[in-house]
């Protein structure tokens, strides 16, 4: 099985590295060719010119880039993928994407012969280096069993969840849950040290009780605690996602105030930090509102 990895951003070059490490045959394209061409040296894939060239001799193309437009701009023109996909090939799609915009690549991919699936990713990098992601899909299940043994080069646990978009359905619901638990713990800790509690102490006693989630348990202890703020996952792109969640709410007409509430701050947030700051700094901007440090 040849296998096409497009996309070697912080999540996509672990996971192409996995691919890689199971000896699977592997070409690479990055829209920075200097990042697939490093990637070609250290690993020995075949770096691509272009999408087009990079999908030609490719059984399983997979992509993992910012938002399914981006995915979506890829498919045309003379470098584009449906120039080079060959008929009965599947595009997995790793990014974070919108169900909506998968729907209509998999439009695209059914009218050229070949087959899509979403398949978006949790774990984060570590995840990702580990071979230990979550995988959510949607699309048929005859198609997920053909590609499985790819998927299964960097995700653990992999759910079938349902049809084309089903994946990035839940990817950004849970995506929605990382961003409220992370801004709920920020302000519940920055008043806790305005209260003269040592957030140590809150963190001991609150992972041992029913307020506990990734944020308070991981993220805070290791990131924030620490200073470190590693940069991992862009805010930039935790912003993208909880707005997906926020517009399929609404077009269900889910009432769902925390979660448009959440998304119009990680939007403030956004602006503020920019594009590279780590979506754990969204802790810096509560800690400055609130003229304290959760030290
Ligand atoms: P990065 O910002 O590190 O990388 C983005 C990648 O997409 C780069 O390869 C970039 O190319 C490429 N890209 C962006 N726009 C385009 C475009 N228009 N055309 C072609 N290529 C493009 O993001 P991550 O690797 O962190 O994330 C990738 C996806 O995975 C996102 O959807 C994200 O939400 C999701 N994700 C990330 C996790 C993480 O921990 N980082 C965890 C789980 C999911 P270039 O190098 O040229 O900029």
């Amino acid at each position: 099985m040849n296998i096409a990895f497009l996309g070697l951003g912080a999540i996509g070059r672990p996971m192409a590295t996995r691919i890689a490490a199971a000896k699977l045959p592997l070409t690479v394209w990055n829209r920075t060719a200097e990042r697939a061409a490093d990637f070609a040296r250290t690993s020995g894939a075949r770096h691509a010119a272009t999408p087009a060239d990079a999908a030609r001799d490719a059984d399983v193309i997979v992509t993992c880039l910012s938002t399914s437009p981006d995915v979506y701009s890829l498919l045309d023109g003379p470098d584009g993928l449906l120039a080079g996909m060959k008929r009965g090939s599947t595009l997995v799609d790793c990014t974070s994407g919108d169900p909506g915009t998968s729907r209509r690549i998999a439009q695209r991919l059914s009218e050229a012969g070949a087959t899509f699936i979403d398949a978006p990713v949790s774990g984060g990098v570590t995840g990702a280096e580990k071979g230990t992601l979550t995988i959510m899909v949607g699309g048929d299940a005859a198609v997920l069993d053909r590609v499985r043994p790819v998927l299964e080069t960097f995700g653990q646990k992999i759910v079938h969840c349902g049809d084309v978009g089903a994946g990035d359905t839940v990817k950004a619901v849970n995506q929605a849950f990382l961003a409220i638990h992370l801004l709920s713990a920020a302000e519940g800790l920055a008043t806790l040290v305005k209260e003269g509690v040592d957030p140590t102490k809150a963190l001991e006693v609150i992972n041992a009780s029913s307020g506990r989630s990734n944020s308070s348990m991981n993220l805070i202890p290791e990131r924030v605690l620490t200073r470190a703020f590693p940069r991992t996952f862009r805010l930039a792109l935790l912003e993208k996602d909880i707005g997906i969640a926020a517009d399929m709410a609404r077009e269900n007409r889910v009432p769902a105030p925390v979660t448009q509430l959440t998304a119009d701050v990680f939007r403030i947030a956004r602006g503020e930090l920019g594009e590279i700051a780590d979506h754990v700094e969204i802790v810096k901007l509560v800690e400055q509102w609130a003229g304290v440090e959760i030290a």
